[in-house]
């Protein structure tokens, strides 16, 4: 397998159009017409790699989507407020609107991939939060300009890549959010990899309900039950939260058991299990975390999400955070800089963890200066 070029691979950039596919999918709020960034991270994240090509010489034309405008424009998912702040960190930047805005970005359709590269002389990918789509931006430049992986992306596969081929052992994913069927195909992956799974955030349930307790009103797919007791069954342990913090049927805020009573829904893991799951990741030697452990954007179910957090940022052990949800909990709670990688890119980096390859970096290793 020919390696992923990096920067130094394209050779001189001085003069050269480098089109760089960045993931400027930044968090924002306020009503549609006037967009404000919460959270610039992804921004300034792309510095060093547009750096390098510009005080190079090289003009640089970045690209990205921003949500999901399905395909026709929208005020909502417009550009304009990345373009103001990207003018503000690195002047002189171009970057075109959302990529999305046009259905040839996600139908990979060949027509967009010419408009895309019509006067571009290079290709540089930094998107790693995009890597795992075969969309047009993605795997299309590379097919005909000479490309590179920019520096966050080139940072992503080494990280990622060692945690994936040598962990320091115990290797422990500890994972949450919301998307459990999404997931589940990386657990399954993921089984001969690690040596346990933490499980919390909405995912649990559709476990705990495996296991045959009742689980009230929370988050659940019935449809993969089946899947988890398989999963259950294999023999990677999986560790499942001991309490849960919720409302119950009437809306009242209440620790509960591992049982929850009907109408309750969970919303939270409950000290008792923070407690249990930080022994585990202070005894690990490779923590990989995806997903909070709770609706943590609420502060009355953040503390699970924050007990996990800083257990993660103390613990001696190689961590890894991915996810965008997951890196907003550590932001929030200050503890970014406490963590060896925050990754970009969620589903990318589970996506990375279980396959080792992503459609965007095959497609880079096929560019003509790669082959
Ligand atoms: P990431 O972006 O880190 O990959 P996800 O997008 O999978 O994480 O999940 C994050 C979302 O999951 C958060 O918005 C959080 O509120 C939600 N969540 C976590 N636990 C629960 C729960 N028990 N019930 C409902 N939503 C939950
Ligand atoms: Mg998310």
């Amino acid at each position: 397998m020919n390696r992923v070029p990096a920067l130094e691979d394209l050779g001189d950039v001085s003069g050269k159009r480098v089109l760089v596919r960045t993931d400027f999918n930044v968090p924002m709020e306020g009503p549609d017409d006037q967009r404000v960034i919460t959270d610039d991270f992804r921004i300034r994240a792309a510095l060093p790699t547009i750096e390098y090509l510009t005080s190079r010489g090289a003009h640089v034309v970045c690209a990205s989507h921003l949500g999901r405008p399905k395909g026709a424009p929208s005020a909502k998912y417009s550009m304009e407020p990345v373009r103001k702040r990207l003018a503000e960190l690195a002047p002189g930047v171009d970057l075109l609107e959302n990529l999305r805005f046009n259905p040839g970005e996600e139908g990979n359709d060949p027509t967009f991939v010419d408009d895309l590269i019509r006067g571009i002389d290079m290709y540089v990918n930094d998107a790693f939060g995009a890597a795992h789509r075969s969309h047009a931006s993605i795997v299309g430049p590379p097919r005909t300009l000479p490309s590179a992986a920019g520096r966050l992306l080139h940072r992503e596969v080494e990280v990622l890549g060692d945690m994936r081929e040598k962990p320091k052992r115990p290797f422990v994913a500890v994972l949450g959010g919301a998307k459990v069927s999404d997931k589940l195909g990386v657990i399954e992956a993921l089984q001969q990899r690690v040596d346990a799974f933490i499980i919390g955030g909405g995912m649990c349930f559709t476990f705990l309900a495996a296991q045959g307790y009742p689980v009230g009103d929370s988050i659940c797919e019935r449809d993969q039950i089946e899947t988890c007791k398989q999963l259950l069954a294999g023999g990677t342990p999986i560790h499942l939260p001991e309490d849960i913090i919720g409302l119950d049927a009437q809306g009242v805020y209440q620790t509960f058991g591992i049982r929850l009573p009907e109408g309750a829904k969970g919303l939270d893991i409950g000290p008792g299990s923070a407690a249990a799951f930080t022994d585990i990741i202070m005894d690990a030697r490779s923590v990989f975390w995806n997903g909070p452990m709770g609706m943590f954007e609420d502060p009355r179910f953040a503390s699970g999400t924050k007990t996990v957090a800083q257990a993660v940022a103390d613990t001696k052990a190689f961590t890894v955070v991915g996810g965008g949800d997951s890196a907003a909990a550590l932001a929030q709670f200050k503890l970014e800089s406490e963590v060896d990688h925050v990754s970009t890119g969620g589903g990318a980096s589970l996506e990375f963890l279980e396959l080792g390859d992503l459609p965007g970096l095959a497609a880079l290793r096929g560019a003509p200066n790669a082959r």
